[in-house]
């Protein structure tokens, strides 16, 4: 029987671990699927610990990651991930965001073939600043970035063994999994779900923490930050350059007369504008030492034929 890996970052979730893991375990397609349930506990300080020891010790199913300390959701993810053995790998939160009912479906779409499904938020049912700041944000993310999909995923989603292999080649230390597993490009489906209200507790999500995953989200798949230098700095020469025509016809025209001190304000503006052209090129440099040192495979395989399947792995 196929094995499922259920991997589930947990950070003070002490009111909705026995429900969720009594919900997980009665799911219709796990009759003729097996499952394991690797918990990652991130530096919980309610009863969570107590609780996931209790249900490791009933269930051999269940396996239990406890991280030292609390290190952030996509840290949790990359330990599950790091210790899972099943065929395909589900991620998903446990505060009933992500339902556990979803699952069945998700594991039709990748018996049909597909190596990745994402779940795709429809409704949120947050506040309406989150929502007003998932809508920019996501849209800005996709225009600017190499991601190309559309829409509100998170870290619910299904992958097989070999998008699983290809992920834990990416070591980057500043993580953004729901934008490194679509930049494998492996074939995926999408399915929309209307994401309900959370179970019992409250988020563990600062807006500190959201602003920083967030940028993590922009940082790692754009380098336009960096060549904003490039863009202000051609504003900057191009307008300074028509002050200095300016300057010289009414002088050449009119016999206007200004002091040196004016025709230099105007050369210094345009000097500014080189440096901003320069501080673009830095920033390529900075660019190119950033990607290599996030040390990506360069290249990712799909198939191969009349080729061994281990040798190259893209590294
Ligand atoms: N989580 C975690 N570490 C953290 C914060 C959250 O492992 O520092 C877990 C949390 O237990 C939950 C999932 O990540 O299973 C999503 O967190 P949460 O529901 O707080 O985020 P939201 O749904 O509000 O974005
Ligand atoms: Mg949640």
């Amino acid at each position: 029987m196929p094995l499922i890996s259920i991997i589930v970052p947990v950070y003070n979730e002490e009111k909705n671990l026995e429900l969720f893991y009594s919900q997980i375990k009665n799911l219709p397609c796990f009759l003729d699927h097996t499952f394991e349930m690797i918990f990652v506990n991130d530096g919980s300080n309610d009863g969570t610990t107590e609780i996931l020891y209790r249900l490791a010790q009933s269930d051999k199913r269940i396996k239990f990651i406890e991280l030292t300390r609390n290190f952030g959701q996509q840290a949790a993810l990359t330990a599950g991930l790091d210790h899972c053995s099943g065929d395909a790998i589900i991620t998903m939160d446990c505060d009933f965001q992500d339902p556990p009912e979803l699952i069945p479906e998700m594991i039709k779409q990748w018996d049909s073939g597909f190596d990745i499904v994402y779940m795709r938020r429809r409704i949120r049912k947050e506040g309406f600043f989150k929502r007003l700041n998932a809508r920019i944000y996501y849209s800005l993310l996709y225009r600017f970035s190499d991601l190309k999909i559309r829409g509100s995923i998170g870290e619910f989603r299904l992958i097989n063994k070999k998008v699983l292999c290809e992920l834990n080649k990416m070591r980057e230390k500043s993580r953004y999994l729901r934008g490194m597993v679509p930049w494998l490009g492996h074939k995926f489906m999408i399915i929309d779900f209307d994401r309900p209200a959370r179970g019992a507790g409250k988020t563990g999500f600062s807006f500190l923490n959201m602003a920083r995953l967030g940028m993590n989200g922009i940082l790692s798949f754009s380098l336009i930050p960096l060549r904003l230098g490039l863009l202000i700095g051609i504003f900057i020469v191009f307008s300074g350059i028509v002050f200095m025509i300016y300057l010289a016809l009414n002088y050449l025209i009119n016999n206007q007369f200004y002091k040196l001190l004016e025709w230099l304000a105007v050369a210094n503006y345009i000097m500014i504008g080189f440096l901003f052209i320069l501080l673009w090129i830095i920033g390529e440099y900075i660019g190119k030492i950033y990607n290599e040192t996030k040390n990506r495979p360069i290249y990712v395989i799909e198939n191969k034929a009349n080729l061994s399947p281990d040798e190259n792995t893209g590294t």
